[in-house]
């Protein structure tokens, strides 16, 4: 799923999930039912142009999207009112049959997203919306995807020093801003930082800060210390690590606050792992297609660690609805690591990196299908 429904709103729908069949959806759009009628949660469409009229004969509504991808199923299921979606590649238009005439759709943006809210009205209104010339609604796109990038540690908490003293939170917020100036140049996204000063901030509060502004992507920024280690790594989440290097990292940089992760309902600890795993299922088949990403924009540029994407239970990774990513530039532990990435050019050269990695997530967003019950 990659709406950013608020918590409540996620934990009741993954609960809904568990009770109700699946409705299809694909690429990252979402239908959900919402009172009497539904919700349809397009992501990344309200970034370019659209179009939505209506057709009385038959009865449904057509959306344009002359510049939008679409590479999930072309036909799903649907929720009543809606009977049907289906994505016309050619056209580039999202058919929305219905199983009765709807009133006016509520039309709405988060984010990037294209947010429709469609539910049952009288025949006689629906006939006066119908007609391919009159749009009900268009936009010209604009809205861009928030990015929140994550320099890591800061305040009272230093993170890793180099054997000259180099401080990790200097470093990563250095890298950081580098990486928002490249981000908001090349102007696909807007960017906004869990900290732009020397501050300490608890790893709870940098997931929620993403969650609150709907963020489409987190990217956490750290330059750790690990015997032996040289050179760039990314991480994303799992229970488990893929190595005991991940594993000793993950406890490192968890032991930064106590807090961290997901303040989930009273349930017994079994259905909360349903539920998560339930909601986390896409957010991590986005998190890893990111991560690849970086790790083919970081090769041919920079130092890279051996096995470069990794995995493990980063408390900083655990927003179950955004893909997320932490990118080690390098280990302050080690001499080289140290002496390049205290030179503004070799944080640029990552900068870049990182940037371009973004760049290609958010012009191809998600292959996976997506559902939300
Ligand atoms: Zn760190």
């Amino acid at each position: 799923m990659r709406t950013n429904l608020p918590r409540r709103g996620l934990l009741a729908a993954a609960l809904a999930a568990l009770v109700a069949p699946r409705p299809a959806a694909a690429d990252g759009a979402s239908l959900r039912a919402d009172g009497n009628g539904v919700r349809l949660v397009l992501p990344g469409a309200a970034t370019g142009p659209w179009r939505l009229s209506a057709d009385a004969r038959p009865q449904r509504l057509v959306l344009s999207l002359p510049r939008h991808g679409w590479e999930g199923p072309r036909l799903l299921s649907g929720i009543a009112p809606v009977r049907t979606l289906r994505w016309d590649p050619r056209a580039r238009r999202l058919t929305i049959d219905l199983t009765g005439p709807v009133a006016a759709p509520g039309v709405g943006q988060e984010g990037g997203a294209l947010v429709l809210s469609i539910r049952p009205g009288p025949a006689a209104a629906f006939a006066r919306l119908a007609g391919p010339s009159r749009p009900i609604a268009q936009g010209q796109g604009g809205a861009r995807p928030v990015v929140v990038l994550d320099p890591g540690h800061g305040g009272k908490d230093p993170g890793a020093i180099g054997a000259t003293g180099t401080q990790e939170k200097r470093i990563v917020l250095a890298a950081a801003q580098e990486m928002k100036r490249r981000l908001e140049a090349g102007g696909r996204c807007r960017v906004l930082m869990t900290r732009s000063r020397d501050v300490f901030v608890p790893l709870a509060s940098r997931v929620d800060f993403a969650r609150r502004q709907r963020a489409t992507l987190f990217v956490s920024i750290h330059a750790d210390s690990a015997p032996g280690a040289r050179g760039a790594s990314v991480y994303t989440l799992s229970e488990t690590a893929s190595d005991a290097l991940s594993a000793a990292l993950a406890r490192r940089e968890n032991a930064a606050d106590s807090a961290g992760g997901l303040n989930l309902p009273p349930v017994p600890p079994d259905v909360q792992r349903i539920l998560l795993s339930l909601v986390r299922q896409e957010t991590r088949q986005g998190s890893v297609r990111l991560a690849n990403m970086t790790v083919g924009a970081l090769r041919p540029r920079v130092p890279l660690l051996p096995n470069t994407h990794r995995q493990a239970a980063f408390a900083v990774l655990k927003s179950p609805d955004i893909p997320s990513m932490l990118v080690e530039i390098g280990f302050l532990s080690n001499r080289q690591d140290e002496a390049q990435l205290k030179q503004p050019q070799h944080r640029a050269v990552v900068a870049t990196a990182l940037s371009a990695a973004v760049e290609d997530y958010l012009e191809r967003p998600g292959l996976g299908v997506a559902s939300v019950g």
